[in-house]
């Protein structure tokens, strides 16, 4: 069997072209051009329209769009289905899938159903002499090194995190194909329904912020975090966290900074209450400023920080609020 060209699962948001997909194509259009092979996007879900064209002009040659009513929410078996037919149709050397809650489920359950291997968390993929054996490189060791990782499998499945590949610039005038597929999806595939959505309410874009305020366990309880609110308000911030605020749901749980979370570089980042562990460091070092506050004078968030204040969080948040508001009022 011949396995040739890249193909990249497509995720949309709002019925627009996530940016995590903008990245992958983009990196894609690089292998596949050092490659010299062709770049698939795989669209799979219900009224596509919106986003087949702005596929072709960020990079893809071909297009294969899946449009089915029961395709509207991402569920694990016909998401499947559809991948696994699309695997039989084109042969793709190499696939990478978003690592998203949804991509992270589609990666594993389709490696499991042809059993082949997968790269899950992919920071880059790098050509090697041998022209498909890609270089899957991930973070391990708790994110304090990176691995590469073969696959000896085909296709070849790796899951791509965020913020680790630059967009491509729009090319309107870029042209492709755009092929229909037959998903054979039937309400007898649904095993689960979407009953509802409820938008989480992100006033200002993490990734795109100046300033972000980020908490982490030293708030303690969810009560107090009115105060890391009440500072990103002052300073028409956004809020972000450490993996642990996150993983209890106290912010959204794509809304994290760090080597697993969000990768930032806002002009200002206030950390309160974060220790600084080496994955949440690699996703906010490369801020403008860093501000921490910590009442453990040997954390090792101080040591990536422009200023530091060694304190109790609960007097030294208040204090700056207020002065802040203090100095708003004053012009
Ligand atoms: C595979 C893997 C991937 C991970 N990826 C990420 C990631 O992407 N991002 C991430 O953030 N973490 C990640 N983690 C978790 C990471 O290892 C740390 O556990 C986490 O970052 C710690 O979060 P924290 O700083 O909020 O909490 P802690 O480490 O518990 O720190 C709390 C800090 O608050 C301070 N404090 C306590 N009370 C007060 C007070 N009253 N006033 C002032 N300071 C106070 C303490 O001195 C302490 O420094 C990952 C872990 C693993 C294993």
């Amino acid at each position: 069997m011949k396995y040739e060209n890249i193909l990249i699962v497509i995720e949309a948001e709002d019925k627009k072209l996530s940016k995590l997909s903008i990245e992958m194509l983009s990196k894609g259009r690089n292998l596949a051009d050092e490659l010299d092979q062709k770049l698939f996007a795989l669209i799979i879900g219900n009224k596509n329209e919106n986003i087949l064209n702005d596929t072709i002009m960020y990079g893809a040659d071909k297009v294969i769009n899946v449009d089915n009513k029961f395709l509207e929410n991402y569920t694990t078996m016909a998401y499947t289905k559809v991948l696994n037919n699309i695997i039989d149709e084109f042969n793709p050397l190499i696939i990478l899938i978003p690592a998203t809650e949804n991509g992270k489920d589609l990666g594993g359950r389709i490696c499991a159903r042809r059993n082949i291997g997968l790269v899950a968390d992919c920071v880059d993929i790098v050509l090697t002499d041998e022209k498909d054996n890609f270089k899957c490189i991930r973070p391990t060791f708790d994110g304090s090194l990176l691995s590469d990782i073969r696959i000896s499998s085909y296709p070849k499945i790796v899951t791509v995190s965020k913020s680790n590949f630059k967009a491509s610039r729009k090319d309107i005038n870029r042209q492709g194909e755009i092929v229909n597929f037959d998903s054979e999806i039937t309400k007898s595939d649904i095993l689960t329904e979407i009953v509802g959505v409820i938008k989480t309410n992100k006033k200002v874009s993490i990734e795109d912020a100046n300033i972000i305020v980020a908490g982490g366990l030293g708030l303690e309880q969810p009560k107090n975090w009115h105060l890391v609110r009440e500072l990103a308000d002052v300073l028409g911030g956004a809020v972000s966290g450490s993996k642990p605020i996150s993983d209890q749901l106290w912010i959204p749980a794509d809304a994290f900074v760090g080597v697993t979370g969000l990768k930032v570089k806002p002009k200002l980042y206030i950390a309160i209450g974060i220790s600084g562990s080496v994955q949440h460091l690699q996703g906010m070092r490369e801020s403008g400023i860093i501000v921490a506050i910590n009442k453990d004078p040997d954390a090792p968030i101080f040591k990536v920080a422009h200023y530091g204040m060694v304190g109790d969080l609960f007097e030294v948040v208040p204090m700056l609020i207020e002065k802040l508001k203090e100095l708003k009022i004053n012009g």
